[in-house]
């Protein structure tokens, strides 16, 4: 069989008291989620199809910062940012300030194969999501408790992302990303995850979801930066998601995550905070699911 690998994150960022008392929960939803999408690829699927399923399980699930479960901004209503994009052809699509879809994934996927744009916006998105039929749901279905407690609790500076990247037996690969963005944030903000070559890139050399500080992932321009580390410096995946990261010339002021796979099948995840909630299936077919940081993952420049 070609090589096949696949890779998710589920956000990054400092500890919390509900991530531990949640440990197991979060485990295998990762678990769930990236062995499905495994299976997908398996069976013959696009990296692009396998990386939209991928991110529709952990957007369904309640735990992660996406679709049901995403966070509130500071008028305690959810929007919702996506990306997904093919790296056979650099296409891509993606939607902001999403609301009452059920997988804003989805809609991105609409926005890269049946419109010319790559970004919709707002009433758009919506719009666009009632002519395709997509399923809609009432803005309580997306509210959880703990997104309530976060809100209330001014001093949390509530994240997350759900984010996969695939290379499929075809030789291609493909990334996408989804968020319902940082809590209490002004209504109408944007973050990295639906920017295209912020939060989420694919191209002939690799493909990147990011997480964390989304201010920090649009201006240091994050998941492009992989990809040309690579090309124009010859660093391998892992050295170009750490560089990117670390670089002691241009440190980077926030938390930042990134998950990536190249064309060999290969996975790099770096980050540098606390925790990146993470899994993935690489070439050889070896399972990694885990959130807590450890020496063998973060390599100082
Ligand atoms: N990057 C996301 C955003 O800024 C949040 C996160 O991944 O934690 O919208």
């Amino acid at each position: 069989m070609n090589k096949i690998a696949i890779a998710i994150h589920g956000g990054a960022g400092e500890n919390s008291e509900f991530i531990e008392a949640n440990y197991a929960g979060y485990l295998e939803g990762l678990r769930n989620a990236i062995e499905h999408g495994h299976q997908l690829l398996v069976d013959g699927a696009s990296a692009v199809d396998a990386v939209e399923a991928t991110v529709q399980i952990l957007e369904d699930n309640p735990l992660f910062n996406a679709g049901r479960g995403a966070a509130l901004n500071s008028d305690g209503e959810v929007e919702m940012d996506a990306a997904i994009m093919d790296g056979s052809n650099r296409s891509a699509g993606s939607v902001s300030m999403v609301t009452q879809v059920k997988n804003p994934i989805t809609l991105a996927r609409k926005v890269m194969d049946n419109t010319k744009h790559v970004h919709i916006a707002g009433y758009g998105a919506l719009r666009l999501a009632k002519d395709h039929e997509l399923e809609l749901m009432h803005k309580d279905y997306f509210i959880v408790e703990r997104q309530l407690n976060d809100l209330k609790d001014e001093k949390s500076y509530g994240h997350g992302t759900v984010g996969c990247v695939a290379l499929d037996s075809q030789g291609n690969m493909a990334a996408g990303t989804s968020t319902g963005g940082i809590t209490n944030s002004l209504p109408g903000r944007v973050g990295d995850s639906c920017m295209i070559g912020a939060g989420c890139y694919a191209d002939s050399n690799c493909a990147s979801s990011c997480t964390g500080d989304g201010e920090v992932i649009i201006t240091n321009v994050i998941a492009h930066k992989v990809a040309l580390l690579m090309e124009l410096k010859g660093m391998t995946l892992q050295e170009a998601c750490d560089y990117t990261i670390n670089n002691p010339n241009q440190p980077i002021a926030g938390d930042v995550g990134i998950v990536s796979v190249n064309q060999y099948g290969e996975i790099a995840f770096s980050f540098n905070c606390d925790r990146m909630h993470r899994a993935s299936i690489d070439r050889t077919g070896e399972l990694v699911v885990d959130i807590y940081q450890s020496d063998s993952l973060l390599k100082p420049f």
